[in-house]
């Protein structure tokens, strides 16, 4: 009882500064760039900020060409579309990652198999990738998660072997790299995301990057329902409108002018939050010594035994938001199957793991709250 009024007043100050998991930093330029679009009425899916935009990523992750597309599902749905995936194939995939990087595979008719993630790092097994490969078998989803990279090396030798195709999911990756290569420059085909909590934004978002020309050119015209560049109307192959606006491409290429001091901020933030709670009974995602992080969420497991949902409410309560770690897919009702193997290691980074607030314009004293407010609710 005598804890109701303190309860309240702390209800009072969490309605007052609530520390939301994820909040884009969005500056004057981004108005600037966008008031430019209004007023040239350049903002449909033509102009000089979506060509920006996209040799600018192209130049940030080493890539030959950027197609920008509406966001980072379309992007993996049109790589994997235009890399002649078809009904009856199959395409290895984590368990453990966001939906969009199975869903764009069953959208082709085409048949997720999931294997298993490291321990360490929360990624992707090279050695369940082998396992899992059959002569149907046409193609590898590495997801580099929380801004962690894949062991892109021995994933690449895999593909090379087999004859299979790599498109990395880099959604929650621009800005990592592993042995000083940055994500996304590995593979056949790289897919970014430009959502709204994604390490940049352009409110909805997306690219396809590569370094093969014949590819780029089957990206560019399918995802512009297949028109024939010199003939208005014609088409010469199935195609999507899965284009950027103008509009949203302005405002990724101011936040890309940022890019650098976002990842600064977000790799300080990530320091301090690995400080603050070094003595407490978590566990890191545990980012490999060749990697360098782009820090998008940090995430670590509860304690064995914790409940998570009461955890996460103790916390909201005192206006410090979190997420759970994304469901494995092969628990989900469309993809699972009674006979199917199970993931130890995924189901447990499942259960047990959280996403702590992460932008960049957290303050230290932020980062140090949302640990107080985490080490009291474990403990209580
Ligand atoms: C965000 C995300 C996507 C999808 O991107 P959208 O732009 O939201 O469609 C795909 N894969 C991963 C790993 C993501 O985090």
């Amino acid at each position: 009882m005598t804890k109701l009024p303190s309860r309240t007043s702390e209800t009072a100050e969490a309605v007052r500064s609530f520390i939301p998991v994820y909040e884009p930093s969005i500056g004057s330029l981004e108005k600037e760039y966008v008031n430019d679009c209004l007023d040239t009425s350049w903002i449909s899916s033509i102009g000089k900020y979506v060509e920006r935009f996209e040799s600018e990523i192209a130049a940030i992750t080493n890539s030959k060409y950027a197609v920008a597309v509406t966001n980072g599902t379309v992007a993996l749905h049109l790589a994997h579309h235009c890399l002649g995936l078809q009904p009856g194939d199959e395409i290895i995939v984590p368990t453990f990652t966001y939906v969009a990087s199975v869903n764009t595979i069953a959208q082709t008719g085409a048949k997720p198999v999931f294997v298993e993630c490291r321990n360490s790092d929360w990624l992707l097994d090279p050695d369940d990738v082998r396992a899992k490969i059959t002569p149907r078998t046409k193609g590898i989803v590495p997801v580099h998660l929380y801004g962690a990279v894949c062991a892109m090396s021995e994933i690449m030798a895999i593909a090379k072997e087999h004859e299979l195709y790599v498109v990395e999911d880099c959604a929650e990756s621009l800005g990592s790299t592993i042995d000083g290569k940055p994500a996304g420059s590995f593979g056949h085909c790289a897919t970014f995301s430009f959502f709204g909590n994604k390490t940049i934004t352009t409110g909805e978002g997306g690219m396809v990057t590569t370094n093969d020309d014949e590819l780029a050119e089957h990206l560019r015209l399918s995802k512009g329902q297949g028109q024939d560049p010199n003939r208005r109307y014609w088409h010469d192959r199935v195609g999507f409108n899965y284009r950027l606006t103008n509009i949203a491409a302005a405002i990724g290429c101011a936040q890309l002018v940022r890019l650098s001091d976002i990842l600064v901020r977000k790799a300080e933030i990530a320091a301090l939050y690995r400080k603050l709670l070094s003595n407490q009974p978590v566990e890191f995602q545990k980012i490999a010594a060749n990697v360098v992080s782009s820090n998008w969420m940090f995430s670590l497991l509860l304690p064995e035994g914790a409940d998570r949902e009461v955890i996460m409410a103790t916390m909201k309560d005192r206006g410090v938001d979190t997420r759970p770690v994304f469901h494995c897919s092969h628990t989900m009702p469309m993809y699972f199957d009674r006979d199917a193997p199970s993931f130890p290691v995924s189901e447990k980074i499942s259960a047990r793991g959280i996403n702590l607030p992460s932008y960049p314009t957290m303050t230290d004293e932020m980062v140090a709250r949302v640990c107080e407010t985490l080490i009291d609710a474990i403990h209580r």
